[in-house]
């Protein structure tokens, strides 16, 4: 049995007062088997785990660099994230591909940093409209995940979110049909990979418009594990309406 996760990103948003939505989202914690995750801007990040109940959310960063350390000046070691209080990662997200050029090899550099470091590397995957609309959408997906999973992938150190850019931002969402056909093609390319057991055992993310409004039907998908969220995880409120239906 997989655990639920329902992760929010932040993005470039939030300052030291955003930090009090830990304290509700705490409060409105289901038990059980939901795993929460905030992942806030690296300026929060050592505030908010120590703000954070560890018990109850894990803080994670949204991205990290694939080398130790070094002279890279503005970037952040996975090592670091760790240290700051982090434990997972969010890694090859379409804005940090389409804003600062990562490649596959990229993003899998960083995953191999992270799991390094004891991190869980979230890896996301999505195809553009463009490409949707030629019917290109699996065979996208399956090269993204063939290039961008690391070596070693678990359900322990690895997430998967399956993210249409289209749909990031724009309050549109693929169907429940058009989301099940990509998370049943990523479980299937996850097990053929990894073995069943372990293909099993990794979650996999829906994210991409999501909110309390359509929370519920997109977690009765099958291989949808939990949802990564943007926008609806800036507010206690919308973020718990999403917890809830996990
Ligand atoms: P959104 O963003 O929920 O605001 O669409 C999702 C994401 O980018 O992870």
């Amino acid at each position: 049995m997989r655990r639920k996760l329902a992760a929010g990103n932040w993005k470039m948003n939030g300052d030291a007062a955003s930090l009090d939505m830990l304290d509700a989202l705490a409060e409105g914690h289901p038990g059980g088997l939901v795993d929460l995750l905030i992942c806030p801007p690296f300026t929060l990040l050592g505030a908010a785990a120590t703000r954070a109940d560890a018990s109850l959310i894990a803080i994670g960063g949204q991205d990290c660099h694939a080398a130790p350390s070094g002279a890279h000046t503005g970037d952040i070691s996975a090592a670091m994230l760790k240290d700051a209080g982090a434990r997972a990662v969010i890694l090859g997200h379409s804005e940090r591909r389409s804003d600062h050029g990562e490649t596959n090899d990229m993003v899998r550099a960083k995953a191999h940093a992270a799991i390094g470091a004891g991190l869980t590397a979230i890896i996301c995957v999505g195809e553009s409209l463009a490409e949707r609309e030629a019917g290109a959408t699996l065979e996208v997906i399956g090269a993204q995940l063939a290039a961008s999973l690391p070596d070693g992938a678990t359900g322990g150190n690895t997430v998967v979110a399956y993210e249409p850019c289209w749909a990031i931002g724009t309050g549109l969402t693929p169907s429940t049909g058009q989301i099940g056909e990509v998370h049943d093609f990523i479980r299937m390319q996850l097990e053929q990979r990894l073995g069943e057991e372990t293909g099993g055992a990794v979650r996999l993310l829906y994210g991409g418009s999501v909110k309390g409004a359509n929370a519920a039907e997109i977690f009765a998908v099958r291989n949808v594990d939990g949802a990564l969220v943007g926008g609806a995880s800036l507010k206690a409120e919308d973020f718990s309406a999403i917890v809830k239906a996990l």
